[in-house]
């Protein structure tokens, strides 16, 4: 995906604020955060634009997304909580389509949406 930013961002073509990195996953930190603690956690190789995409053939690597959410929360000291987003699709928000997710913590998100 020549012209796709997370893309370039795994690629290290577009700088960013790494948190974990791994040989499958990168994580960085939100260009403009919506809670205290916002990191972004991407597949670097393009499995998918969005969570509808996801299928047998490319799901092992979300499993893996998500083993190092568990490792990121911990690392950043989350232990009271935090919540995980997809956007999948313009009108649920996405405006990067390489599959992603959100972390967000820091922040009472108890009277939010879900
Ligand atoms: P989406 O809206 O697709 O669910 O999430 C895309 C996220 O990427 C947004 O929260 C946006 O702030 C973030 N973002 C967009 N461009 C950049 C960038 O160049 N660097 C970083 N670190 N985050 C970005
Ligand atoms: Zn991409």
């Amino acid at each position: 995906m020549n012209d796709c930013l997370f893309c370039k961002i795994a690629a290290g073509e577009i700088p960013s604020n790494k948190v974990y990195e791994d040989e499958q996953v990168l994580a960085f930190r939100d260009i403009n955060p919506q809670a205290p603690v916002h990191i972004l956690v991407i597949p670097k190789e393009h499995a998918a634009d969005s969570a509808a995409q996801i299928t047998a053939e490319n799901s092992a690597v979300v499993a893996h997304c998500f083993e190092v959410i568990a490792k990121i929360a911990a690392q950043e000291g989350l232990a009271e909580g935090f919540r995980v987003i997809t956007n999948s699709g313009a009108v649920a928000g996405q405006t990067v389509p390489h599959l992603h997710f959100h972390i967000l913590a820091g922040a009472d998100m108890s009277d939010k949406l879900v």
